[in-house]
């Protein structure tokens, strides 16, 4: 074991958006805290909306009031233990540092609104990201909204798009098609060119926009060239809105959207993916921003396959064994132990639920047992374990909840937030 490793204040067992976010709050406060983390999840797959609950019958109600119903719904649910001022509490924290997510907010209450996706349909949501279009009281009959798609991913969802809106609204909706090769010929020399369209993906196309985001000038003329071949000059003040897939960006998004908002004189706006998509990188960067300015120490990939304590301490510290793919084994020492391995993509010696029993039942914690409202493993000898859960794992861990129970109900990132900022806190103060 290397002996000069400094015992961790708080080991963080992966680096989805749980892990990150616990780190954030933790390291704010200066507790000696590090991520080990096999490295990919649920969290690289995110779609781009912050979904905290959404129960079918109740869309657009105060999430306070969604809170109540599911206790009496499903009284297992991880958010049995959370309060509504303590779920607030956690939104009104994460927005402060993010504030390119939109949380909608209604009488100072969180609610759930309809954005729209790549696909047509609204989907009902807690916050999105703010370039996300979700302004449909400004689609009325008359009003003519554009959609600006890339004919080289040959993405025929659009139509899907088209149809929707015009159903439910009753606008008129115009597709153009772009050709990202002949726009980048416009923009950058033929060899950049080529290497740029050789192997084209969303990530180049966003870096594409990242680098020319401060003169977007020839897009926006692009796309109004492409627009009057369409329509009669009398029908572009009828246009209310241009919308996009959301690949306008990875670093500089906020700014291109603006940049475009000011050239077309009209609001520009991206569309929810319902797949995986440059919005979760864009929320990825802005945690590692965040942390690397804090120094905060992120360890890839290792994986847990073993916990064992160390009983001769005054109090228990717990040695974890991470294992680096072919590479030798490393030990880490702490006093706390974060879980935030989701539920997805657990390796290691959290893979299967006979692994995990194993592994827990070696030091004594039986995990039939609910955890604490502080998500915290019960210990046989004592309440306390100093092993917490947040995110998708708590799931994992609960015998009693099915993989069904985690979708049912939409609680993806608002679960990541909630319990990883309560737990966080709750560590904070024990300490
Ligand atoms: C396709 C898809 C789209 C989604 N879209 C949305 C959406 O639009 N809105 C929304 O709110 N939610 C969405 N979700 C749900 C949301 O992404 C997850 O609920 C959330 O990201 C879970 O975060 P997490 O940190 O709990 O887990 P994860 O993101 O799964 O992170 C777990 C981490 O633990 C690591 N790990 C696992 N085992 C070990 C081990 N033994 N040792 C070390 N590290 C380990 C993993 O490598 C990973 O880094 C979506 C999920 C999917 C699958």
């Amino acid at each position: 074991m290397n002996k000069s490793k400094p015992i961790l204040d708080v080991c963080i067992i992966g680096s989805g958006y749980a892990g990150l976010n616990a780190a954030r709050i933790l390291s704010s406060h200066k507790i000696k805290a590090e991520i080990y983390s096999s490295g990919y999840g649920a969290s690289q797959l995110w779609a781009g909306t912050f979904d905290f609950l959404n129960l079918d019958n109740f869309k657009h109600e105060k999430i306070q009031n969604q809170l109540e119903i599911l206790k009496d719904l499903s009284p297992l649910h991880p958010y049995r233990n959370l309060e509504y001022d303590r779920v607030k509490e956690s939104f009104i924290n994460f927005s402060k540092e993010f504030p390119m997510i939109d949380l909608f907010i209604k009488d100072g209450e969180f609610m759930n609104k309809n954005v729209l996706t790549l696909i047509g349909n609204l989907k009902p949501c807690l916050g999105v990201w703010k370039t996300v279009f979700n302004e449909f009281e400004s689609l009325k009959p008359n009003r003519i909204v554009i959609l600006v798609d890339f004919i080289e991913f040959n993405n025929t969802s659009m139509y899907l798009v088209k149809k929707s809106l015009e159903v439910k609204f009753l606008c008129e909706v115009i597709i153009i098609e772009i050709s990202f090769f002949e726009l980048t010929t416009l923009c950058i020399d033929e060899r950049e060119n080529t290497y740029l369209n050789s192997r084209l993906s969303e990530t180049r196309i966003g870096r594409f926009f990242d680098k020319h985001c401060k003169d977007l000038k020839i897009f926006s003329d692009f796309i109004i060239t492409i627009l009057s071949k369409k329509m009669e000059n009398s029908q572009i003040p009828k246009i209310e809105a241009y919308l996009f897939p959301p690949i306008l960006g990875l670093e500089n998004n906020i700014e291109i959207i603006d940049q475009l908002t000011g050239l077309l004189k009209k609001p520009c706006r991206e569309l929810v993916a319902l797949s995986p998509s440059l919005l979760s990188r864009r929320l990825e960067n802005s945690f590692k921003e965040i942390l690397e300015e804090r120094n905060f120490k992120i360890h890839k990939p290792f994986t847990l396959i073993d916990i064992e304590f160390n009983s001769c301490q005054s109090r228990k510290i717990w040695i974890l064994t991470f294992k680096k793919r072919n590479e030798m084994e490393v030990k880490v020492k702490a006093k706390n132990i974060l879980i935030a391995t989701g539920s997805l993509f657990s390796t290691g010696c959290l893979e299967s639920s006979d692994l995990m029993k194993k592994t827990f039942n070696k030091i004594n914690i039986d995990l039939s047992n609910q955890p604490t409202n502080n998500f915290e493993l019960v210990h046989r000898n004592s309440d306390k374990s100093h092993i917490y859960l947040c995110g998708s794992s708590i799931y994992f861990f609960n015998e009693d909840l099915t993989d069904e129970d985690e979708i049912k109900f939409f609680t993806g990132l608002g679960l990541a937030i909630t319990t990883s900022y309560n737990v966080a806190n709750f560590i904070i103060k024990s300490k």
